[in-house]
C-alpha cells in the first residue's frame, strides 16, 4: 500500500480524506443514488465495499434488519475468498482471528463394533501450493464487520441504512436505455424506534438484490428459484462443549452406523465448535417437522453419533435448523430473453437471491461474495463510462454457469452424505456403511480444489479470450483466477506476492514477463518496446481509454517481472512509464518492477510455466481472473483485447 502521495497525513493511512470529512449519516434515504443495494449479507457487503472504492459513484445499501449481524449463519472461508479479501486489504485480520482448516479427519463405524465410531482416515485439507492462503473458518458476522469497516473508510464512504424493508421495485423501461437516467424506483417500509412505520422512496440508475433466498427483488422481477424446493434439513449449532472426542479441533466428517452423520467444524478462539447434524438422520421416531426440532434433539443426536465418546454442551451460542434446496434462478439480471445490443440490464440479483444449496460444501457465503466481486467492477466501469454497458451482460452469463456447476457439485456431495436416509431397519450392514463413507471420502478429496474456490473457469466470451498463447504461461490458465506467486520487488528487494498487487480498485493489471535481458539490445528483455507502445501509440489502450486528467496507470496497471535476480537488474535504466509520477507532489511509484525470486521453489517463471525465451503478457481482470495470455511483442493483440468492450458508442 502506498500513501502520503499528496503530502504527509497523520493517522490511519487506510482512511480516505472523504471518510475523515464525513459527518453524521442522515436518517432518511437520499432521493437518488447511482447504485442501490438491497441486503447487507455477504453479497451486498462485498458489492458495497467494491463500489465504495470509487469516489464518484454514489451507493446506498439497505437492510430490513435493525443493525449488523452478531452471530450465526455461514462460517467457511475458502482459499479463493481469502485471495479476494486480500484485494480488499483485510485478509490479515481474517487470518489472525480465524480457525485454520489444515487437516480433515474421517470417522466411520468400527467393523468389529458398529455402534462405535473409529477414525478411518485423515488428510491435509488444502493441497500444497493451491493458494498462498489457507482455508479458514470465521463467523459470518465477523466477516461482515471487516466489510463494514472497509466501506466506511474508502473513497466514497458507505454506512448501511437498516430497518428498511423493500416493498416494491420498478423499472421505467422508457428510461432504461439511457445510461445517465434513473429508471429504478424502490419503495421501503421503515420502522422507527417507537414502532411507527413510514415509507421512503429512492431512485437509482442500477439496483442489486442481495436480499437472500427469499429475495424481494427477485420477486419484483417476476423470477423464481428453480429446482428442488427442499432437499434436506440440517441442524446447526455453535457450542462451547467438553468432550473426549480427540478430533474436536479438527474438521471431521462422522458417519455412524445407526445414528446418522455429523460434521464438526472447529471455530475461531480455540473453544467454540460448530456441529452440523442432518435431520433426516435422527432416529426414526425423532424425524420431526422442522418447527418441532429443538436444541435438545440436536444435542442428543450429537451425543449418539459420537459414541463411544461423550460430548457435554456447556453453552449454545447459536443454533438453527437450516433447510434448503438446490435451486437456481434462470437469469441473474432483468433482461432474461431479449438481449438486443442496445439494451443493458438495470437490476441484478446476487448470492442466495439467485442460487441456494446445502451447507455441506461450505459454499453459500463464498459463492455469494464471488458473485458480487464479479459484478462490482463491471458496474463501476460502466457508470464511470470506461466500458460499454454491454459489459454488464457478462455478469449473468458468467455467474449463472458457476451457480449451475455448484448445484451439480452440491447434489453429488449431498447424495453421498445422505445416501443412508432410509429407515432405521435398513441401516444394518456395516460393510455397506463403510463403502458409503469411503465414497464420500474419495469424492471429498477429489473435489478439494473445487471447495477451495479455485476451480472456477469462465468460458471464452467477451472477457475471456482463450488462445494459442496459453502455452507461454501454463500456470495462469485463461478464464481462471490469477494464481499468485512470489517475486522480489526491484526497488527495495521486498519479497511480495504478485497477486497482492491486484487490489479491488477496478483497474486492469498487465503482468509482463520479460525475456532474458542479456539477449536484448535494450537490456530490458523486450519491456522498452511494450512501454513505448503503451505510452505513445494511438492504438494503445492507455492512450485510447485512460482519462487525460488521470495518471497513466489509472485504468491499466503494468507490472513487469524480470527473470534475473534483483541484483542483476538496474533500476536507473527503467522507462519512466514503469515509475509514473503520483499525486500532487509528483512522487515516483517504485512498486511496479519485480524480479524472479531465485530461491528454490519460489521462482515464478518455473512455478507458473512461463516461456523464458518468448516472454508474455498476462492480462488480469479487476476481479483477479486471467482474461488472456499474449506473447510479449503482441501489442496489437493487447490493443484488440480491450477494443472488444471498452469503446462507448
Ligand atoms: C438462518 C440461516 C442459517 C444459515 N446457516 C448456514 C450455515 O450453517 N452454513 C452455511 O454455509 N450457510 C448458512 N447459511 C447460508 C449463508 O449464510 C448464505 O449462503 C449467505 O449468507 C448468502 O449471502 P447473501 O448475501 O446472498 O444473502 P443473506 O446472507 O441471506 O443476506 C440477505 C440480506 O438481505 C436482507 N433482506 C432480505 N429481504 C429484504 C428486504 N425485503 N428488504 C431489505 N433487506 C432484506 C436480509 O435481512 C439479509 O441481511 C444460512 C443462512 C440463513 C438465512
Amino acid at each position: 500500500m502506498q500513501f502520503h502521495e499528496n503530502g504527509f497525513v497523520a493517522g490511519d493511512p487506510e482512511r480516505s480524506q472523504a471518510a475523515r470529512n464525513m459527518g453524521e449519516q442522515p436518517d432518511t434515504l437520499p432521493k437518488r443514488a447511482d447504485v442501490l443495494i438491497v441486503g447487507c449479507g455477504p453479497a451486498g457487503l462485498t458489492l458495497a465495499t467494491q463500489l465504495s472504492a470509487f469516489a464518484d459513484i454514489s451507493t446506498v445499501i439497505v437492510d430490513k434488519k435493525q443493525g449488523p449481524m452478531t452471530f450465526g449463519q455461514a462460517d467457511g472461508i475458502a482459499c479463493r475468498t481469502m485471495e479476494m479479501f486480500e484485494a480488499f486489504s483485510f485478509s490479515e485480520k481474517i487470518l489472525k482471528e480465524s480457525y485454520w482448516v489444515n487437516e480433515t479427519t474421517f470417522w466411520r463405524p468400527d467393523s468389529k463394533q458398529p455402534a462405535h465410531i473409529v477414525r478411518s482416515d485423515r488428510m491435509q485439507d488444502t493441497e500444497d501450493g493451491l493458494s498462498e492462503f489457507p482455508h479458514v473458518i470465521l463467523s459470518q458476522a465477523r466477516v461482515h464487520d471487516r466489510y463494514l469497516e472497509k466501506m466506511a473508510q474508502n473513497a466514497y464512504p458507505i454506512h448501511p441504512f437498516y430497518a428498511r424493508n423493500l416493498k416494491t421495485l420498478t423499472i421505467d423501461r422508457a428510461l432504461a436505455s439511457q445510461l445517465e437516467r434513473y429508471p429504478v424506483r424502490a419503495e421501503f417500509e421503515v420502522t422507527d424506534a417507537e414502532g411507527n412505520i413510514r415509507v421512503e422512496v429512492i431512485e437509482a440508475r442500477f439496483a442489486v438484490g442481495c436480499d437472500g433466498a427469499h429475495s424481494a427483488v427477485r420477486a419484483q422481477l417476476g423470477y423464481q428459484l428453480e429446482g428442488d424446493s427442499v432437499n434436506s434439513a440440517w441442524g446447526v449449532m455453535d457450542v462451547l462443549a467438553v468432550t473426549d472426542f480427540p478430533d474436536i479441533r479438527m474438521k471431521s466428517a462422522i458417519h455412524s452406523a445407526e445414528e446418522g452423520s455429523m460434521l464438526i467444524i472447529p471455530r475461531e478462539g480455540g473453544h467454540m465448535v460448530r456441529l452440523y447434524i442432518e435431520i433426516a438422520k435422527l432416529r426414526e421416531n425423532e424425524r420431526l417437522a422442522r418447527e418441532e426440532i429443538t436444541l435438545e434433539h440436536l444435542i442428543a443426536a450429537a451425543q449418539r453419533i459420537i459414541h463411544p465418546y461423550q460430548i457435554e454442551v456447556k453453552d449454545t451460542v447459536w443454533w438453527s435448523v437450516y433447510q434448503i434446496g438446490q435451486r437456481v434462478c434462470a437469469s441473474f439480471d432483468d433482461l432474461p430473453e431479449h438481449r438486443s445490443s442496445d439494451a443493458f440490464p438495470r437490476v441484478f440479483i446476487a448470492g442466495d437471491a439467485c442460487h441456494t444449496h446445502s451447507p455441506k460444501a461450505g459454499q453459500g457465503m463464498n459463492v455469494s461474495m464471488a458473485d458480487a466481486f464479479n459484478l462490482g467492477w463491471k458496474m463501476a466501469a460502466v457508470i464511470n463510462q470506461q466500458s460499454s454497458p454491454a459489459l454488464l451482460h457478462s455478469y449473468s452469463q458468467e455467474r449463472h454457469a458457476v451457480a449451475y456447476e455448484l448445484i451439480e457439485f452440491d447434489k453429488q456431495i449431498a447424495k453421498l452424505f445422505s445416501s443412508r436416509n432410509s429407515t432405521q431397519n435398513d441401516i444394518k450392514d456395516s460393510a455397506e456403511n463403510n463403502s458409503i463413507a469411503e465414497a464420500f471420502q474419495q469424492y471429498f478429496q477429489k473435489h478439494a480444489r473445487y471447495t477451495a474456490g479455485v476451480e472456477t473457469r469462465y468460458e471464452a466470451g467477451l472477457l475471456t479470450q482463450i488462445n494459442a498463447s496459453q502455452a507461454l504461461a501454463t500456470g495462469f490458465p485463461e478464464g481462471m483466477r490469477f494464481h499468485s506467486a512470489p517475486a522480489i520487488r526491484l526497488a527495495d528487494a521486498k519479497p511480495v506476492h504478485l497477486g497482492h498487487c491486484i487490489k479491488a480498485d477496478g483497474r486492469w493489471r498487465l503482468f509482463a514477463f520479460a525475456r532474458p535481458i542479456a539477449d536484448h539490445q535494450d537490456r530490458l528483455g523486450g519491456i522498452s518496446a511494450l512501454c513505448q507502445f503503451l505510452e505513445t501509440d494511438e492504438a494503445s489502450p492507455v492512450v485510447k481509454y485512460s482519462p487525460s486528467d488521470k495518471p497513466a496507470d489509472y485504468l491499466f496497471d503494468l507490472r513487469v517481472i524480470f527473470q534475473e535476480s534483483f541484483r542483476e537488474v538496474e533500476l536507473e535504466i527503467m522507462p519512466e512509464f514503469l515509475m509514473p509520477r503520483q499525486g500532487s507532489l509528483g512522487l515516483k511509484d517504485y512498486e511496479k518492477i519485480f524480479c524472479a525470486d531465485k530461491r528454490p521453489d519460489e521462482n515464478v517463471f518455473d512455478m507458473r510455466g512461463i516461456d523464458r525465451q518468448t516472454g508474455c503478457i498476462v492480462i488480469v481482470r479487476p476481479d483477479q481472473y486471467v482474461a488472456t495470455i499474449l506473447p510479449l511483442e503482441d501489442i496489437h493483440g493487447l490493443a484488440a483485447y480491450f477494443d472488444r468492450f471498452m469503446p462507448i458508442e
